[in-house]
């Protein structure tokens, strides 16, 4: 009999840390170049080189550490300054996972750089999520919360800590091998729009006319619009009502072409929830109307997985094969698609391969609903890992940066339509822009209803 080959537990830890590696190589590669190579080299660090030269850069690197789901790891700051490298944001750079760092943290020697901060681990672990994996601590919508987050307790939340310290390696590389040409990287602004709710009545049941028109009425204290709703239920059929608050469709598209950006719509086809899902079919001869504009003026269409979907991948596969059916029946070819889960629900690993499974090029999920800001550490699209089966998901993360409603609604942050949330978006916007990434932007077509409403948004976009 032959003995059985035993995986000891280090082994394992081994191969778990060696597929990590060869995902933090494909990041590195997009970031930076393909010629890096990555190698652990002996234990607690790893070593980037780059064919035919000598010369690398040491970074120490715990893999433990930045192994945990958990938000309890320790958080200092490292001052560039003091040892003459640039902080693209300014200030000190928050390092989670050290509770104190070296002096001089980064080191030249003879045969290259040492870094005394495992950046690949900080990577890793939010841009994998890892921290979420299994966590209880979830909202209403069980969903992983800003307010529990490492990055919201140690106020960096607002910051692309990956990206701050991916800008300091690549100086490193920069000073290190001048010769070498490093990806060049431009800013840009992703709109997108989930439609939750393309029309205010149409979609209606007799029943639901009624009590949405006396919610106008008693509760948004909207009289005009009340007196518009059973005009608007009545005659739209084919195309949807051009009096119709929720019908910014051409107005959102108008903004974008002037701005020579591209929207995305992200339809709903499913209900998981009776109340929490759209109340539209996505087959309705005014969805399909629409669609063909979308389609027509070069905007882009996508899927908005159902409220429960989010923890049923075979879920995603069914709507995202609605829409795709739909879409064949107009006439509308679609390249890579993708889009981003109803009310940002999220389980990782879960969500991730029903994206993967219904053959979404990307998911543009991840931000937080209670706060703005940089959940997986980056603005960058990137590829996703499975955390907890230490797998290359094959699926793009586009990271969502901000939600109209978290910034303007009174639920999160509150700041209205006015200068207090103007000066919100713009600084996480320009916090992408000065790291070259993207600003990733959830406007709802259906929070359009105000001119106040309408002049901030395209201010964000001028
Ligand atoms: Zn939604």
């Amino acid at each position: 009999m032959q003995p059985q080959h035993r995986v000891s537990g280090g082994e394992h830890l081994r191969s778990e840390r060696q597929t990590v590696m060869g995902w933090l190589a494909a990041i590195l590669h997009e970031r930076f170049s393909e010629t890096l190579l990555l190698n652990p080299s002996e234990p607690g660090w790893v070593t980037l080189s780059i064919p035919g030269n000598l010369q690398t850069i040491q970074i120490q690197s715990s893999f433990e550490i930045f192994d945990q789901a958990s938000s309890d790891l320790p958080c200092t700051q490292w001052c560039a300054a003091r040892e003459n490298w640039l902080a693209v944001l300014g200030g000190d750079i928050p390092a989670p996972g050290a509770a104190c760092l070296p002096y001089p943290l980064i080191e030249q020697t003879t045969q290259g750089y040492i870094i005394h901060y495992d950046i690949l681990g900080l990577a890793y672990w939010m841009m994998s999520r890892k921290e979420e994996v299994g966590r209880t601590d979830l909202d209403e919508h069980a969903r992983f919360p800003a307010v529990v987050s490492h990055a919201y307790k140690h106020q960096y939340l607002e910051r692309p800590v990956v990206d701050e310290w991916f800008h300091v390696l690549g100086q490193v590389m920069r000073r290190l091998w001048p010769t070498l040409t490093l990806v060049d990287h431009h800013f840009a602004t992703r709109v997108s729009h989930d439609v939750d709710g393309p029309s205010w009545y149409t979609f209606s049941s007799f029943p639901q006319l009624l009590r949405t028109v006396g919610a106008d009425l008693l509760i948004r204290h909207k009289p005009l619009r009340a007196l518009k709703a059973p005009v608007i239920w009545s005659q739209a059929r084919k195309t949807l009502h051009a009096l119709d608050p929720a019908n910014t469709f051409s107005w959102l598209m108008d903004i974008s072409e002037r701005y020579e950006l591209k929207s995305a719509f992200y339809f709903i086809c499913g209900r998981t929830d009776a109340c929490r899902d759209a109340q539209y079919e996505p087959e309705h001869p005014a969805i399909r109307t629409l669609m063909r504009e979308i389609h027509a003026r070069g905007h882009e269409i996508g899927l908005h997985p159902s409220y429960n979907a989010f923890q049923q991948p075979e879920v995603i596969v069914k709507e995202a094969q609605r829409l795709a059916r739909i879409c064949d029946e107009e006439g509308i070819e679609r390249g890579a698609w993708g889009g981003r889960m109803h009310f940002l629900r999220w389980e990782t690993p879960t969500t991730l391969y029903g994206w993967e499974l219904a053959g979404a090029a990307y998911d543009s999920s991840l931000g937080y609903a209670d706060r703005p800001g940089f959940r997986c550490g980056t603005c960058f699209e990137y590829p996703a890992f499975d955390p907890a089966r230490y797998m290359p998901v094959n699926v793009r993360i586009r990271p969502l940066i901000a939600m109209e409603v978290t910034i303007l609604g009174q639920r999160h942050l509150g700041l209205g339509t006015g200068e207090a949330a103007y000066t919100k978006f713009m600084h996480l916007k320009n916090v992408c822009r000065a790291v070259d990434g993207n600003f990733t932007l959830l406007w709802h077509n259906s929070e359009l209803e105000t001119s106040e409403c309408k002049a901030l948004y395209e201010s964000l976009l001028a």
